[in-house]
């Protein structure tokens, strides 16, 4: 029997339960999965965010702190008694001593001015032609350095501003002194720095023009916008990004961006660090998370095959053999579970052991059918044999064994529908015994019996073959003789008679001698047997009258009119 179509997998309860299960694990796990892991994003960004902003911020004091601090030194400078000296050769040199040369790392050039702005001496020494600074000199204060906009190195296009403050001396009157500020100072703390790992910072000015870029080659090398950099619409002073926020820059990538402006030096800060880096600190979640799910679904596919293995294979096999049992294979072998102690292993067992009752009490049933049928058949024997003999008693006469009337009519019965075909001849005898009352009475009712039989077992063993004869009445005898004519029934009538007369009956001692009177008709079938019968009877009666112990024949044309027409009258009446 095919397994599959006892079981649909789609109807099985487990393999639906399995099948729900892995589902609602699988959205679960996935669900979670993307749950946490957007949450980790967000917070990731946010947190990132933060601390970018911090770091930028304390870059941007660090920017503004250098440039402040080369304005302090300007103005100290400027205080010296050498500078305010105002004498081109004290002045001079004291600004290319190696008391202040360390301040000028960069190779920045500082002039000092008399009141008329004209250049009296400069830290090179080499005083061949006037540095041009891009200052107005009435706005140089006492107060603080003046400070020029962003301007660039004509010999390397690199960033620079100029830096000037007043001398002031009552003796001599006023001078001033101005420095070139180079962008180069901010770049090394810039370069030292890094946002997170792959990121960096990149410094623009008012004008949006870069200060500081990482590829210091090719940005820094002409005036480059941040534009170029891919950042459009951006407005250097007043940009503020609050919030997490990307840029995609030219060269394709996404970068997390941060921003602040240093409004008194004129010098914006842009963090950026790429998109790819913060999302890589995302990944080994994801990573954790997908294998997760397919150590989940392993897991539940493996519990799968184990249940269908324990579980939908043998409820199988069990159903097919409840089927086979259900459709009449008793004999059926065994389930075999091996030693299983489980449900299955118990419904299993417990199955063969109700198989085996079912069996036992099929078997012992069928036993006792065997002997119930055994039983009826010998009963039904019995009680055919009783039939039978029921049968031969109702049909014979049981003092002298020979058939009785209600037989002999039967016998006539048939005979006469054979006779109706062949058209032969037959005959009755109607025999009495003489006198018999006589015997009864002299010799008692026993010896009349005997003589009873004497007389009947006598005409017996007289009869031919087809012959039959009846006890018909008391002592009255009927023979029927078939295919005899009237001739051939009076020889044995007459053979009957002279057999009685000649012969004796013993009983006890006594020796008794009986004869009888016999009729003979022919059986005409316009009479029918009753009346054909009567007319033996009448034959017989005559001769009884005549003397006994002799043979009368009825002359069939001796039947009158009148008998004919009772006997039609009879016939009628019987079908009636
Ligand atoms: P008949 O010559 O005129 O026939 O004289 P009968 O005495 O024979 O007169 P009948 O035929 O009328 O008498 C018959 C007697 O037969 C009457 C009855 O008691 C006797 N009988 C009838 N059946 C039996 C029987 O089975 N056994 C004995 N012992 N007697 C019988
Ligand atoms: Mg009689
Ligand atoms: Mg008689």
């Amino acid at each position: 029997m095919n397994e599959n179509r006892v079981l649909k997998l789609s109807k099985s309860i487990i393999v639906r339960s399995l099948l729900f299960l892995i589902i609602a694990l699988t959205a679960v796990t996935i669900g979670g999965m993307y749950y946490f892991v957007n949450r980790h994003t967000q917070m990731n960004l946010a947190s990132t965010f933060e601390a970018n902003k911090v770091h930028l911020q304390q870059m941007s004091t660090a920017l503004h702190n250098e440039m402040q601090q080369f304005g302090n030194q300007l103005t100290l400078l400027a205080k010296t008694s050498e500078i305010k000296s105002m004498d081109p050769a004290i002045a001079a040199g004291y600004l290319k001593s190696y008391n202040i040369s360390p301040l000028f790392i960069s190779g920045e050039k500082i002039s000092l001015f008399d009141r008329n702005d004209s250049l009296i001496c400069d830290n090179t020494m080499i005083v061949s032609t006037a540095t041009k600074y891009p200052i107005d000199f009435t706005k140089i204060t006492p107060h603080r350095p003046y400070i020029s906009g962003w301007y660039r190195d004509p010999d390397n296009m690199r960033p620079k501003r100029a830096f000037a403050t007043v001398v002031a001396d009552n003796a001599k009157g006023n001078g001033s002194l101005v420095a070139s500020f180079s962008a180069q100072r901010l770049w090394k703390i810039l370069s030292d720095s890094k946002v997170g790992k792959k990121g960096y910072y990149v410094a623009i000015n008012s004008e949006g023009e870069i200060i500081f870029h990482p590829d210091l080659e090719k940005w820094l090398a002409d005036h480059h916008k941040i534009s170029e950099l891919g950042i459009r619409n951006f407005s250097p002073k007043n940009e503020e990004i609050k919030k997490v926020k990307f840029y995609t820059l030219s060269d394709g990538q996404e970068y997390l961006a941060n921003y602040v402006y240093d409004t008194i030096y004129d010098i914006g800060l842009l963090s950026l660090q790429p998109k790819e880096e913060i999302d890589e600190q995302i990944s080994t979640l994801l990573l954790v998370s997908k294998v997760m799910l397919v150590t989940a679904l392993i897991a539940i596919l493996l519990v799968s095959v184990w249940f269908y293995r324990k579980l939908v294979l043998p409820m199988t096999k069990l159903i097919v053999h409840t089927i086979k049992i259900s459709e009449g294979d008793i004999e059926a072998e065994d389930i075999d579970f091996g030693k299983r102690q489980d449900e299955i292993g118990i419904l299993a067992k417990h199955f063969n052991i109700m198989h085996g009752t079912i069996k036992r009490q099929i078997a012992e049933l069928n036993a006792h059918r065997e002997m119930l049928e055994q039983e009826v058949r010998e009963r039904t024997k019995e009680l055919e044999e009783a039939n039978k003999k029921l049968d031969l008693i109702s049909r014979t006469d049981e003092l002298t064994g020979l058939p009785n009337r209600r037989d002999m009519l039967r016998t006539i019965d048939n005979e006469i529908q054979r006779i109706a075909r062949t058209r032969k001849p037959l005959c009755f005898i109607f025999i009495d015994i003489d006198h018999f009352k006589n015997v009864n009475d002299t010799y008692g009712h026993a010896c009349g019996d005997e003589v009873l039989k004497h007389v009947s077992g006598t005409i017996r063993n007289l009869l031919r073959k087809y012959d039959v004869l009846a006890r018909y009445g008391g002592e009255e005898f009927l023979t029927l003789l078939p295919e005899t004519d009237l001739m051939g029934a009076k020889t044995v009538a007459e053979r009957f008679r002279s057999t009685i007369e000649n012969t004796t009956v013993t009983y006890g001692k006594l020796s008794i001698k009986a004869t009888i009177t016999l009729g003979v008709a022919l059986y005409d079938s316009a009479l029918g047997v009753d009346r054909s019968i009567q007319m033996a009877d009448r034959a017989l009666y005559e001769g009884k009258e005549s003397g006994r112990n002799k043979v009368v024949v009825w002359d069939p044309a001796r039947t009158t009119e009148e008998d004919y027409k009772a006997a039609e009258l009879e016939r009628a009446a019987k079908n009636l």
